[in-house]
């Protein structure tokens, strides 16, 4: 029986992880939850997962919880809130396994101490790697313990290198969908609006890792992932426009061979592998290999897309660099969003932060917490500062024209 842990438990990944729990009763015991900010939704998981310590994020939520628990009857759940709850979540003694989903930088602090107390850990939140990759696989390694991805690249990347040696592989095939600019030029990118950005082809996601797509950026966070989790340069982390999606990823290993993960689009799957590794068990996700049929690949334009670029150079930097390329990321997505700046400004508003912010390595969660402050703060500015620029602009024509 493996005893489960979810981080983020009512978002889309902790839901799945729900669903895999719940196809096979014999297996996985869930033990402790963290919620966010959804109290039904918190009450339903409560009353029907009895977790013994179920987590808010705010403390009015955690006693809005308590009192509902009480009134149907329902003890010997402990209800807590904040980091230092979804920490008491992570760590908790009858634990093995924690699924890390929380999104944003407030599931940090607790990931890294899942991994101090020697948990397996299952990731999906992308800010541990690309914040805090560093510190947490070396924590990870320190206590002979896998870090099993469950991003559906990293996860295809993780069970293709599992056919050769690490020191074989020549480098990892990262595949890109391409998001919906794909073969927009670029000369048209000032032009598109927040409507057209939110309308990915193929996926219905989050606001900010639509436009991460549409951007590439969220790719480029996976070249920092890949990077981490699998200890490889960022010479051997190459990224392909796969437009189908179909395969999930490939390793190319010296002697020629490459190794291609393909499977239903389903996020279970990856969860399942997670949960059961180094087995593999029995489902019923299946994919029909006669639906193989157009499977088109093409190498990134990486003028066209320049946060990608970015990000190949903020994890050749590491440390606080990365911090800064997640945190002003997510300030110019937030401004594209409000309408404050334009979609070909995200990576200019990017860059300038980038290049502000030094590369010091980063000792403590602590640390990475306190760059990821500075690097907003700064993003922040460069969007304000850009909005007057732009706005003076608009009011010189308009007198101009008057
Ligand atoms: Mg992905």
């Amino acid at each position: 029986m493996k005893r489960i842990a979810i981080l983020g438990s009512t978002g889309s990944i902790g839901r799945s992880t729900l669903s895999v729990a719940e196809s096979y009763p014999e297996r996985f015991q869930i033990v402790t939850l963290a919620a966010g900010s959804n109290l039904d939704a918190a009450f339903s998981q409560a009353s029907r997962w009895r977790p013994r310590v179920i987590s808010m994020a705010a403390e009015a939520d955690a006693d809005a919880l308590r009192a509902r628990l009480k009134a149907v009857e329902l003890r010997g759940i402990e209800v807590v809130h904040g980091s230092g709850g979804a920490v008491q979540v992570a760590t908790h003694p009858e634990v093995d396994f924690v699924v890390s989903a929380i999104v944003g930088v407030a599931g940090l602090e607790a990931t890294y101490e899942a991994v101090r107390a020697g948990k397996i850990l299952g990731l999906a939140n992308k800010e541990c790697l690309v914040a805090a990759g560093e510190l947490i696989t070396a924590e990870a390694r320190r206590q002979g313990k896998p870090l099993l991805p469950i991003d559906s690249e990293h996860n295809a990347i993780h069970q293709c290198l599992r056919g050769g040696q690490i020191n074989e592989v020549e480098r990892i095939w990262l595949t890109a969908s391409g998001g919906p600019f794909l073969n927009t030029p670029q000369s048209e990118f000032d032009a598109i609006t927040v409507e057209q950005a939110l309308n990915h082809p193929t996926w219905k996601m989050g606001r900010r890792i639509t436009i991460d797509s549409a951007t590439l950026m969220n790719k480029g966070f996976e070249v920092i992932e890949a990077c981490r989790l699998f200890q490889m340069p960022p010479a051997k982390v190459e990224v392909m426009v796969h437009p189908q999606s179909t395969i999930h990823s490939m390793v190319e290993f010296v002697d020629g061979s490459i190794l291609a993960q393909f499977s239903v689009t389903d996020m279970r799957l990856p969860i399942l592998y997670a949960l059961t590794y180094p087995e593999r068990i029995q489902s019923d996700m299946r994919f029909s290999v006669s639906d193989l049929r157009h499977l088109d690949f093409s190498p990134p334009d990486l003028k066209k897309f320049p946060c990608l670029r970015l990000a190949y150079e903020a994890v050749e930097c590491g440390g606080a660099k990365t911090v800064a390329l997640n945190a002003a990321d997510e300030v110019a997505v937030a401004a594209f969003l409000e309408g404050k700046i334009g979609f070909g400004e995200i990576p200019v508003i990017i860059e300038e932060v980038l290049a502000a912010i030094g590369s010091g390595k980063l000792e403590s969660i602590a640390s990475v917490l306190e760059a990821d402050a500075e690097s907003r703060r700064y993003a922040q500015l460069r969007v304000d500062n850009r909005k007057k620029t732009i706005s003076k602009i608009a009011g010189s024509r308009a007198t101009s024209f008057a």
